[in-house]
């Protein structure tokens, strides 16, 4: 049975959460100034707020005795549920019901260990399917009754010794739903023998309820970390959004961590097994920061004060302190990545009465003591060229990266981003020397991130769209680096939108296919076939416009997949999308070449080929899938006019005059 640990909303997932969300969370983080003494401590109901004092006139007079009891402690404000968890080992819970609720309820008891037993009016192939899976197995022990009346109820629970029960079939919209007088009559049994009861959509007739919960994975297996939250009935799916809030900010580390704390406590004490050392303290309460303790001295010194002297009978209370040092200041990382040798040296140096602690553990915010610091490797899209495009995390770690390594095609409005400080190294890639110069930054990236630098592969566009990135995943991944992508805006799709032609859209284009005019080493591709109602992207290979064109539109060509494209059907393009320098050029294919030919070449360039290119031309023509081939001409004449086509320069207004300057 796993031991639960159980997370207080406490510091760090405030700090984590929304200050919004934090603050609807029921926590409250109060500083007990003094310590309460049992022997002093008695049972009094908490005074209702609105009673608390004295009150004239409607003005509130403070009494002065409870006035400074009040600087003292807390007020219990009542309202709050009481988040507990329970250990129900070996006990028998009673699931009343058999639909998907109660199969969830079923493993959610089987995880804490108790015997389950469920009892519902229909036989067992009724029953939900996990249901009839755990009572096969024998983890679930089914009895099919129709229990009515207290009586019945009453005599049930005995003869199976329930202590705690769980009505699943009162849900609403459930296929035979239990009436609310017959949950009525279960509960005040309950209530009668003092046996907690949760009974579905039923909150008044509910003695507890079920919080939203996560369980960590740890280094194998689940770990022994949970988060639970509650929202004491006031919104289920609300409470279980803000569980999965909080799982997704931990980070996925903090469940072996908690588990290494367990294993370090168990050595803690392990001299002497018998003797308890309280996990709470009387110096540092649990809810109170553990204070920062660093040389042995100090916490010798500690000890004294306590009057609990510095000699062998207190080591164990000392080790444990130390302990509860890591678990506040230690990252969870290095609590996590702690080896049982790291865990056993670690004591054994605590215990010596050496100083030297900070140096035999991984350190907080995941310094490494002994350990050779490693470095890590970004594998970043800089999109197709306008700093504005660059991603905010692309931006983030282009400022923070320590090395970085670019492709030749990124342009130099990006790389005026990198600080000056930042050691930059840009690919010698020319014509034939693409493969040398790809591995050559690969082997840098992997010994800079050997040496411990944060290192960044920077890549134009998108790095997986014709930038190699999967390539370099894996040559990363072979030489011990997982390396984390950052997506980068594609010119495959940004490029066209740039110039004003969306890749899909309705009545023209229902999707888009995207390909490369250049194939491996050189060689020519296999380009699809025509297909009027889709858009055909082609990076690369805009030099060799005549081939591709005549690949597309030959009749009897064997480079391509399918129909050949119709002569008139419109093409552009566009070079140097987003760059002040931008140039789109549009025409048809049956022209493209020859107007391509009547201007210098302007790399990087793309081609876009489908009726797409005119859809947002003008008022607009977004009717073309509804005319047939005989109207195409005619709707390619009203476009071009009398151009055969068209050049246009330069970012569009907006862009120009209002980005152009973005500082990003
Ligand atoms: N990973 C890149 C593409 C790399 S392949 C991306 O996702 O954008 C390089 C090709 O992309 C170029 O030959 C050209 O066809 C196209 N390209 C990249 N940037 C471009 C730009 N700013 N304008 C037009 N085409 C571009």
């Amino acid at each position: 049975m796993p031991l639960i640990v159980c997370i207080v909303l406490g510091r760090f997932i405030t700090r984590q959460l929304l200050a919004a969300t934090a603050s609807e969370i029921a926590y409250e983080d109060y500083t007990q100034s003094a310590t309460v003494h049992p022997a002093k401590a008695s049972f009094r109901a908490p005074a209702a707020p609105s009673t608390s004092q004295p009150v004239q006139n409607g003005v509130k007079t403070p009494n002065p005795a409870a006035a400074s009891a009040s600087k003292a402690f807390p007020t219990p404000q009542i309202g709050a549920a009481l988040p507990l968890t329970f250990t129900p080992t070996d006990s028998t819970v009673l699931i009343v019901g058999a639909n998907r609720l109660a199969a969830t309820r079923a493993f959610a008891f089987l995880e804490a260990g108790a015997k389950v037993l469920l009892v519902s009016a229909q036989d067992i192939s009724r029953a939900h399917e996990e249901i009839q899976h755990r009572v096969a197995e024998g983890q679930v022990q089914h009895v099919q009754k129709s229990i009515d009346g207290q009586e019945e109820w009453k005599t049930f629970l005995d003869e199976q010794a329930v202590s705690l029960v769980c009505v699943t079939d009162t849900i609403i919209g459930a296929a035979d739903q239990r009436a609310r007088s017959a949950a009525e009559t279960i509960f005040d049994v309950c209530k009668e023998k003092r046996i907690p009861i949760n009974i579905s959509d039923h909150p008044r007739l509910s003695t507890y309820s079920f919080p939203s919960v996560h369980r960590f994975a740890g280094a194998s297996g689940p770990s022994h970390l949970q988060v639970a939250v509650s929202t004491n009935g006031q919104g289920c799916r609300l409470s279980s959004r803000l569980k999965r809030e909080i799982v997704t900010r931990l980070p996925p580390s903090v469940g072996a961590a908690v588990d290494n704390v367990g294993h370090l406590r168990v050595r803690a004490r392990a001299k002497s097994p018998n003797r308890t050392v309280s996990e709470d303290d009387p110096d540092t309460p649990l809810n109170n920061p553990v204070t920062q303790l660093d040389t042995p001295s100090i916490l010798s010194g500690a000890s004294r004060q306590l009057g609990l002297g510095d000699e062998t009978g207190d080591e164990q209370l000392r080790r444990m302190r130390w302990v509860h040092q890591m678990s506040e200041y230690y990252s969870f990382e290095a609590l996590a990545r702690m080896t049982e040798g790291e865990m056993e040296s670690a004591l054994r140096t605590w215990e010596d009465g050496s100083a030297a602690l900070t140096k035999s553990l991984p350190q907080h915010d995941g310094e490494v003591g002994e350990v050779q610091k490693q470095g890590r490797i970004f594998l970043i899209g800089s999109g197709p060229g306008h700093p504005g495009l660059l991603t905010l995390a692309a931006h983030h770690v282009l400022r923070s990266a320590t090395l970085i390594l670019s492709d030749k095609l990124v342009p130099s409005e990006i790389l005026a981003l990198i600080p000056p400080t930042t050691e930059l190294h840009i690919a010698k890639k020319f014509p034939g020397n693409n493969e040398g110069a790809q591995n050559e930054l690969m082997i840098q990236a992997i010994e800079g991130a050997r040496r411990g630098e944060t290192v960044v592969r920077l890549k134009q566009g998108d790095p997986f769209v014709y930038g190699r990135g999967g390539e370099e995943v894996l040559y990363f991944r072979e030489n011990g680096f997982e390396s984390t992508v950052i997506p980068g805006v594609t010119s495959a799709i940004a490029g066209p939108e740039m110039v004003g032609i969306p890749v899909t859209q309705r009545g023209v284009s229902e999707g888009f296919v995207l390909c490369t005019g250049v194939g491996r080493a050189g060689k020519s591709v296999n380009l699809p076939g025509y297909i009027k109602p889709r858009t055909l992207v082609v990076l690369m290979g805009v030099a060799r416009i005549g081939n591709i064109v005549s690949t597309l539109v030959d009749l009897d060509s064997t480079g391509r997949d399918g129909a050949a494209y119709p002569p008139h059907l419109p093409i552009a393009v566009v070079e140097r999308a987003s760059s002040p320098d931008q140039r789109v050029i549009v025409s048809t294919l049956a022209n493209i070449e020859e107007a391509v030919k009547s201007v210098e070449e302007r790399p990087p360039g793309m081609m876009l080929i489908g009726w797409a290119v005119l859809a947002l031309e003008g008022k607009g023509r977004v009717d073309v899938l509804d005319k047939g081939v005989d109207g195409e001409e005619e709707i390619v004449s009203q476009w071009m006019g009398s151009d055969r086509w068209r050049i246009r320069e330069g970012l569009d207004q907006g862009w120009g005059e209002y980005l152009a300057g973005l500082g990003v």
